[in-house]
């Protein structure tokens, strides 16, 4: 039985005072979570406090993004170390705006999921099509050329060690989402293209749906066989909306 999970991507969000009543109300509502886990993203400047403000809370830690490099002159990134040190437990990777806005490609997701597992970190690894690339029918390919970079990279088995989600583009902070039968059937696709390679590791990765979702839909998406849990971004930015998909 795998766990659900939800997880906040706070994006470009916060302010100090912000982030401390989002992480209280939060920390508030977390004995109507149930045995979900539950996890919040900030922005890096962000962290040390959030991790100061979460201390003995069983919320999980992560960042948005992560340097592909340890260390050197790569000016404005952030290592997984440095990550790990201030009390991350996740790294989002391959988030569709890195891929759009700053030109990620494939290879650069997968240097970036292979960095930050190798320090202990688990890559939360972003895959999803554009509108156009579902109309033309092409999101199979989309996704399976997105997770093959990694596969080839790391091996099927690093899989086991990471958190995939499902966002198709278009529904990404567009109030437009999935429906659960449309995410089913890309979640079952990524499980069974992973299981071709290795059964045990596609029975064990849990597999997040992202894109618009809220309380309102959250309990119908979870309950789809393939979907287990959620990364969301509007609706993790106030604690009311955040507990009422984690509550879910
Ligand atoms: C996201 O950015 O990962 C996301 C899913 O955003 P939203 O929930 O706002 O669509």
């Amino acid at each position: 039985m795998r766990q659900i999970l939800v997880a906040g991507n706070w994006k470009l969000n916060g302010s100090k005072e912000s982030i401390q009543s989002l992480v209280s109300g939060i920390n508030e509502g977390m004995s109507g979570v149930g045995d979900k886990a539950v996890a919040v993203c900030p922005p890096f400047v962000y962290i040390p406090r959030v991790a100061d403000l979460l201390s003995g809370s069983e919320i999980g830690l992560g960042s948005q993004d992560v340097a592909s490099e340890e260390t050197g002159a790569f000016t404005g990134e952030v290592s997984a170390d440095m990550l790990k040190e201030v009390g991350c437990q996740y790294a989002i990777v391959g988030h569709s705006e890195r891929r759009s806005i700053y030109g990620e490609r494939d290879q650069d997701t997968a240097a970036k999921f292979a960095a930050a597992r190798a320090k202990g970190l688990t890559p939360i690894l972003c895959v999803g099509e554009l509108l156009e690339e579902r109309e033309s029918g092409d999101t199979e390919n989309v996704v399976a050329r997105q997770l093959d970079a990694v596969i080839e990279l790391e091996g099927v088995a690093a899989l086991a060690d990471a958190v995939i989600a499902y966002e198709p583009v278009w529904a990404i902070g567009t109030g437009k989402t999935a429906s659960p039968d449309q995410a089913q059937a890309v979640h079952a696709f990524i499980r069974a293209k992973v299981a071709e390679l290795d059964a045990d590791v596609a029975s064990k990765v849990q597999i997040l749906y992202g894109g618009s979702v809220n309380g309102g839909n959250a309990a119908e998406l979870f309950a789809m066989e393939d979907i287990d849990g959620g990364l969301i971004g509007g609706a993790s930015l106030t604690p009311e909306a955040f507990l009422a998909i984690c509550t879910a």
